[in-house]
Order: structure tokens, then C-alpha cells, then sequence
């Protein structure tokens, strides 16, 4: 007799030629070191195909969506690319878990509906954070529509997504509730770096997101290159420091342009990084760019906000920090351009650092007792388009 498989126990696309494969921790799944986010496809269909089909073609076989992205279109705007293509692949899809069993259980099917597929192989509980375990274990609550999704055959794997502290997530990874964590991981900013290790001893699969720091780490960076010794662009040095951590299982990127995707492919594909001492190379040439502009930097912590003049301080502090630490203000001439002016561009006219009008207030509440007046003066004044 025939024994056909069913869609979940079949094993996942590869293509040796163009990609590499990691464990997706101990779920024996091989998942490509480059995975794709689909957060950043458009309306514009023909591109979003020619995208997915690119990836599909250089053997990625991850793909990260939620119906909430890409102002609610994200799924429908994946399902089309997928459509002849959905073996051997993950698509994951997500919801958030301060709801019902009934409407978490409705919402996978929801999701599987708009991206005509038959199961998910993963699925994020999304946004979740330490004190919604209550949300999640209650009697009617998400773990139930979890078990009975699972149960019917809808999902194999759950994973979370968080954005809460990396303590509170290895709180979370110690339920032994899931299988995989989406976190956000790259040189510019290493907090999960104790959670990613955790993961790792916990055989947990790890996916992690804004390998290129949200785009920053697309410019050029002569300091970059100095520091880590590599001449090369800088986001194939970024792609390199994620992989280089032996508990990533893949590098989820939200890639808009098929030369992206080819680039990124290739630098995955080229990278072993097994074959030297890369990772201490990378770490301590991060390290060394942190030091040398002192030891206090910004840590997003927001205690300085709100500012009376609308000023969203903890993002320019940022953008001073990738400017001053990472040297990512690039030539302005060279493309992309200026990441901290394109950066500066994006907030509201309420919100610039141009409304500051050295009251000194947030100084009083920045624990790391940071000059704030004066890197917003600095900020202001080299990059004065924003
Ligand atoms: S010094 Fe500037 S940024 Fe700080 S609170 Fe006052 S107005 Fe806001
Ligand atoms: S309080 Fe200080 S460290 Fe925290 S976000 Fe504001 S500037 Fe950054």
C-alpha cells in the first residue's frame, strides 16, 4: 500500500546551488539562512510575484507574514506568489493572544483562507509578552484554539513574536509552550543576544528579524568596514554578523527588490560560518566602535519622553548613536543617500529635534545622564534636510 505523507510531514525546498539551511531548532525542519518578511510588499502585484518567485528560486523557504501588515493586505498580497508554489515551504502566519480561544481559532482559519493554503507549518502568536500568559493558559484562552488547531491538522509548529524584555523572554521560552521565537537581532542592536543563547539550549528555532537594523544597515560605512576589517557593503557585513551566531536559525529580511534578494542569497550562500573565528572578529570590532564614543549610549529606554515640545527624542538618539557609534550617515551622494536625513524625513514636523528648545528637562530623567541637547544640536546641524 501507498503511504502518501501528509502536507505537515513533508520535508522543506531546497536548493543547494544558491542558498544554505539551518536547523529550525529541534523540529528537524531545515529552514534557509535567509527567510523572507513579507511585511514590506506594496500594491503592486507583478512586483510582490516577481519577489516571492525570486526567493522561491533562490531556495528560500521561509516566508513571515500576519494579515495585520502592509495595512491589512500583507497575506493577500503573498498568496498569489505562492499559489503553485506552497510545498515544502513555510508560511507563517499570526495574531496576537488577548483574545478568545473561539476568535485566535478563527483567525487561523481566517489566515489560512487568504493565503490558500491547507495548514500552516508555523504559526506566531504575535506582539506577546511575559504578562499575557494568563491571556494565553486561561480556561478559553489561545493555548485551547492552539491545541485544537494543531489537533485538526491547521498548524504544526507555534512560535511567538516579543518585544518584551529579554528575561521575559526566556521566561516565555521556559513554558515549553513553543517551538520557535521571531526576535529582533543585528550589530546595531545585540539585547537578545541572552535570549537567542537560551533558545538554543532549549532547542527552540530562531528567527531573527531586522537582520539589516530596518534598512539602516543597507548604507555604507567606512568606519564599518575599518572596524570589522571587511571590505564589503554593508549589509552583506550585517547578514554575516546575524548568521555568524550559531543560535539563529534564520535571517528574516524584508527584501523589496529582486537584486536584494539575489545579493543577499549570494552572501548567505558564500558565508561559512563555521570555517573561521568570524563571530569574535565581528563582536569585538562592534565593540570597539561603542567604546570609542564612551561607554554611555542611548538604550531606547524612553524615560526622557514626553518632551514638552513633541520632540521624539529616543529616535533621534538613536539615529545619533548609529550616526556617531557606526559612522551610518554614508555619503550623500552615494546611494541610497543619507540614511539619518531619509531617517529624520520619516517622523511628523512635530516630532523633529528642529522644535527643541533647551529646556534641559529630558536630561533631568536620562539615566545614562546623556548630553541630549547637545547630540540634537549636532544631529540638527550636519544633517540639515531633516
Ligand atoms: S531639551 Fe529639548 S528635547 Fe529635551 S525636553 Fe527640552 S525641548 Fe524636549
Ligand atoms: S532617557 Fe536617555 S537612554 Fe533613555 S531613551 Fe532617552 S536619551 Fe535614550
Amino acid at each position: 500500500m501507498n503511504i502518501v505523507p501528509t502536507p505537515n510531514t513533508e520535508p522543506l525546498a531546497r536548493n543547494e546551488q544558491t542558498m544554505r539551511y539551518r536547523p529550525m531548532g529541534k523540529t528537524g525542519l531545515m529552514v534557509s539562512a535567509l527567510s523572507m518578511g513579507c511585511m514590506r510588499l506594496t500594491e503592486d502585484q507583478d512586483h510582490n510575484d516577481k519577489l516571492i518567485s525570486t526567493a522561491l528560486d533562490m531556495g528560500i523557504n521561509y516566508f513571515e507574514t500576519a494579515r495585520g501588515y502592509c495595512g491589512g493586505s500583507c497575506q493577500d498580497y503573498t498568496a498569489p506568489g505562492i499559489k503553485t508554489r506552497d510545498k515544502g515551504i513555510i508560511v507563517s502566519g499570526k495574531a496576537g493572544a488577548d483574545v478568545t480561544s473561539y476568535s485566535f481559532f478563527k483567525e487561523i482559519e481566517r489566515q489560512l483562507d487568504i493565503l490558500g493554503l491547507t495548514h500552516f507549518k508555523f504559526f506566531q502568536v504575535g506582539w506577546f509578552a511575559w504578562p499575557s500568559i494568563p491571556y494565553l493558559l486561561r480556561r478559553g484562552g489561545v493555548l485551547q484554539a492552539i491545541n485544537k488547531a494543531k489537533d485538526e491538522g491547521m498548524i504544526q509548529y507555534v512560535g511567538f513574536t516579543s518585544h518584551d524584555t529579554p528575561e521575559n523572554c526566556i521566561r516565555i521560552m521556559e513554558t515549553g509552550l513553543f517551538d520557535s521565537v521571531i526576535l529582533p537581532y543585528n550589530m546595531l542592536y545585540r539585547g537578545y543576544e541572552r535570549s537567542i543563547t537560551r533558545a538554543g539550549e532549549l532547542g527552540i528555532g530562531v528567527v531573527a528579524m531586522c537582520p539589516v537594523g530596518g534598512g539602516a544597515l543597507a548604507y555604507d560605512s567606512h568606519e564599518l568596514k575599518e572596524a570589522l576589517n571587511m571590505d564589503m557593503p554593508t549589509a552583506a557585513m550585517a547578514l554575516r554578523f546575524v548568521l555568524s551566531n550559531p543560535d539563529v536559525s534564520t535571517a528574516c529580511s524584508g527584501m523589496t527588490k529582486v537584486e536584494f534578494i539575489n545579493q543577499n542569497a549570494q552572501t548567505v550562500k558564500e558565508f561559512d560560518p563555521e570555517k573561521s573565528d568570524i563571530r569574535e572578529l565581528m563582536c569585538e570590532g562592534v565593540d570597539r566602535m561603542r567604546l570609542a564614543v564612551g561607554e554611555k549610549i542611548c538604550t531606547n529606554c524612553g524615560y526622557c519622553m514626553p518632551c514638552p515640545q513633541g520632540v521624539n527624542i529616543p529616535h533621534h538618539m538613536e539615529l545619533y548613536r548609529n550616526w556617531k557609534c557606526f559612522g551610518l550617515n554614508a555619503d550623500p551622494d552615494s546611494w541610497p543617500g543619507n540614511w539619518v536625513v531619509n531617517a529624520m524625513a520619516f517622523l511628523g514636523p512635530e516630532q523633529k529635534a528642529t522644535n527643541c528648545n533647551q529646556c534641559g528637562d529630558c536630561e533631568k530623567k536620562c539615566p545614562n545622564e546623556l548630553p541630549i541637547r547637545d547630540s540634537l544640536a549636532k544631529l540638527v546641524q550636519n544633517h540639515s534636510n531633516g
